[in-house]
């Protein structure tokens, strides 16, 4: 599955192909870019405090359409209004969560609440503390050809957009 490193890659190369931008100039929009793709797995942390099991929880409403919506919307006003982030759109901010549960169903086998509440996944086994703790550094690895191809999708993008650039001309020097 992706770990926070390959849905942050993702949600990178998401908002650099939906925005036209870097998503790498300023920090404080690169960690809420990070964050939110990596939202859905909140339900991780929740598993862990309330059931000592990461997967008592794990990709169900969160990982579902209607929480990249909700949840889009809630991060865009805390994004503008709280922290000062004017260059993420809402649509962005539900893009970013929706990105997640996107790569999840595309990259795993196990499936993810899509259309909640008309649908409902749990991630089957357990998986305590250690487990997802020795996951997130020992398994990020695994995440590299995903980090690989957003890097080189992010190349590209910026190729393209630098050629459909109008070309700038000198200014010119009239010499009476
Ligand atoms: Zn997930």
């Amino acid at each position: 599955m992706p770990l926070p490193l390959g849905h942050a890659a993702i949600g990178l190369a998401t908002y650099e192909l939906s925005a036209g931008t870097s998503a790498f100039r300023r920090w404080k929009r690169f960690v809420f870019i990070v964050l939110l793709a990596n939202l859905p797995d909140i339900d991780v942390l929740i598993g862990l405090f309330f059931r000592w099991d990461g997967n008592a929880f794990h990709r169900g409403p969160t990982h579902s359409l209607l929480f990249a919506l909700f949840g889009g919307l809630l991060a865009y006003y805390a994004g503008r209004y709280w922290l000062k982030i004017l260059t993420i759109s809402y649509r962005q901010s539900a893009l970013l969560i929706f990105s997640h549960v996107i790569a999840d169903a595309v990259f795993t086998d196990a499936p993810v609440s899509f259309f909640w509440p008309f649908e409902l996944y749990w991630s089957p086994g357990h998986s305590g503390w250690t487990d997802v703790i020795h996951s997130i550094i020992f398994d990020g690895f695994r995440d590299g050809w995903i980090v690989l191809g957003c890097a080189v999708g992010i190349v590209l993008s910026r190729f393209v957009r630098r050629s459909l650039e109008p070309t700038r001309s000198l200014p010119q020097v009239i010499k009476k």
